[in-house]
């Protein structure tokens, strides 16, 4: 039997990072048994679905590795709309499920609660199909339904308090439950994996596989994905689009592997390390029952090894859309004809050891490609003290000398200048450093010096000192 595993978002907003985890899973999983993956987008919903919603997921699919043409699909619910008629169609034809107009307030009229589920007032009524007509799954009155869960082992639900749910809305159309479990199985597909929050679900849609003949999946349900509240990720209160960190610069190698460690890891106390180790050792029934922490500070570590990892021509290469601005990337702070390439590759090395997400090349470099910089006012207060104009004086004068522009002879002339006055390196560095860059932090001063050459560096270290007059 080959296995078949789908993921089956719906098109609703952002793609998730959960959403993205439980991908992965899915893709490895049918990767290890030698099977097929199936995307399946759930667009039955057509008041929240939205086109660019599905493009996004693809494309978020996409970049984390899950490459278009490499899967089946992807398949779009709505166009199963009639096989999901006809399994109810089956339903009814055959006793399993029945028709029922009751509101809740009937049920509650009648049961004199709090509405607690519905109470089978139908079940043997013979209402027929009509408007406003709902149908409903007649769930056995005893035993149990025990799930096969690779994960939870086996879970087991007591038939007679699963309430005949409604399996098609009082307009005919198919509930999420029933359209799931018919697309499922039109698609052959033997293992489920999906987020824990489906679970209660899971009794329900494995009565209605069996009460259509078929032989329900075996389900994996994975653990949900929390904040350091440990609260559900939320799209309202969280950042959760994959999408969103992909704009801010974080490698899809870095998110793939920190995903698959949210409940999991690999071997040896290692927590960075190739895909394909996370391919061959990754197991579904390793995967911790308690729910996992996106810990956006770790995955920024990661991020960071995995820049630090690149070869620099990769690192050059991945800095681009930022330092162009391309799709949903603003655009730097420089024009594109200010841009210089030679500039940038001479930085690149010294930006790659000390940035995290690819986006704060920007802040970084931005001094390189600007007529002037732009000054952090509040930098500049706090570093611009008495003597500073003074001290640049002595600095212009020394680099003006300077025979050779390059770091080296900048570092020890600065030294020089700040060991007349008594200061430190560190010290007789900030006044330079804001009047060249605008800011108190940044790339190694001396060979940003080097790179901007003289003329300029000259400039803004005067411009600077007219302003402190
Ligand atoms: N469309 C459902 C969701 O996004 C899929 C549920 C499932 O995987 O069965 O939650």
């Amino acid at each position: 039997m080959t296995v078949r595993v789908r993921f089956a978002p719906s098109p609703t907003g952002m793609f998730h990072v959960g959403g993205a985890r439980s991908a992965l899973q899915n893709w490895i999983y049918a990767k290890q048994q030698g099977g097929v993956f199936v995307l399946r987008i759930e667009d039955t919903d057509a008041a929240r679905n939205k086109p660019e919603w599905t493009e996004g997921i693809l494309s978020a699919l996409d970049w984390i590795g899950i490459s278009r043409g490499s899967y089946e699909g992807p398949y779009f619910q709505s166009e199963n709309a009639g096989e999901h008629r006809a399994a109810a169609a089956r339903l009814y034809e055959s006793g399993r499920a029945y028709y029922c107009d009751c509101t809740r307030e009937d049920v509650q009229a009648r049961t004199g609660s709090q509405y607690q589920g519905y109470d089978g007032y139908h079940r043997d009524r013979g209402l027929g199909p009509g408007p406003g007509h709902a149908l409903r799954f007649r769930t056995p009155d005893e035993g149990t339904t025990v799930v096969v869960d690779l994960i939870r082992g086996e879970p087991t639900f007591e038939n007679k308090l699963i309430e005949d749910f409604v399996i098609a809305r009082g307009d005919g159309s198919p509930v999420f439950l029933l359209a799931n479990v018919v697309d499922d199985m039109t698609m052959g597909i033997t293992h489920v994996i999906r987020a824990e929050e489906h679970l209660p679900n899971t009794p329900k849609q494995q009565l209605l596989w069996e009460a259509l003949g078929v032989k329900p999946p075996v389900w994996a349900h994975v653990p949900v994905v929390v904040n350091e509240k440990r609260q559900k990720l939320s799209k309202r209160r969280d950042k959760v689009a994959l999408e969103a960190y992909r704009d801010e610069g974080y490698l899809a190698g870095a998110m793939r592997n920190y995903l698959m460690l949210l409940g999991w890891a690999p071997s040896g106390d290692r927590e960075i390390v190739p895909w394909s180790v996370i391919e061959d050792e990754f197991r579904l029934d390793e995967v911790n029952l308690s729910s996992a922490f996106f810990d956006e500070k770790k995955l920024r570590a990661f991020n960071g090894e995995y820049i630090r990892a690149l070869p620099v021509a990769e690192f050059v290469d991945a800095c681009q859309p930022w330092l162009t601005g391309t799709g949903t990337i603003a655009p730097p702070p420089w024009q594109p004809e200010e841009f210089d390439a030679d500039a940038f590759a001479a930085v690149a090395p010294l930006a790659q050891t000390r940035i995290a997400v690819l986006s704060e090349i920007v802040p970084n470099v931005d001094f390189l490609f600007l007529a002037s910089p732009l000054i952090d006012e509040a930098a500049w207060t706090k570093t611009m003290k008495d003597g500073s104009g003074e001290l640049l004086d002595d600095a212009v004068a020394a680099f003006e000398a300077l025979e050779s522009w390059d770091a080296e002879s900048l570092k020890s002339t600065l030294e020089a200048v700040g060991a007349e006055r008594g200061l430190k390196l560190g010290k007789t560095q900030a006044p330079v450093r804001v009047a060249v860059t605008g800011r108190t932090v940044g790339l190694p001063l001396f060979e940003s010096l080097e790179v901007l050459g003289r003329e300029r560096t000259l400039a803004r270290m005067r411009a600077a000192r007219l302003r402190l007059v």
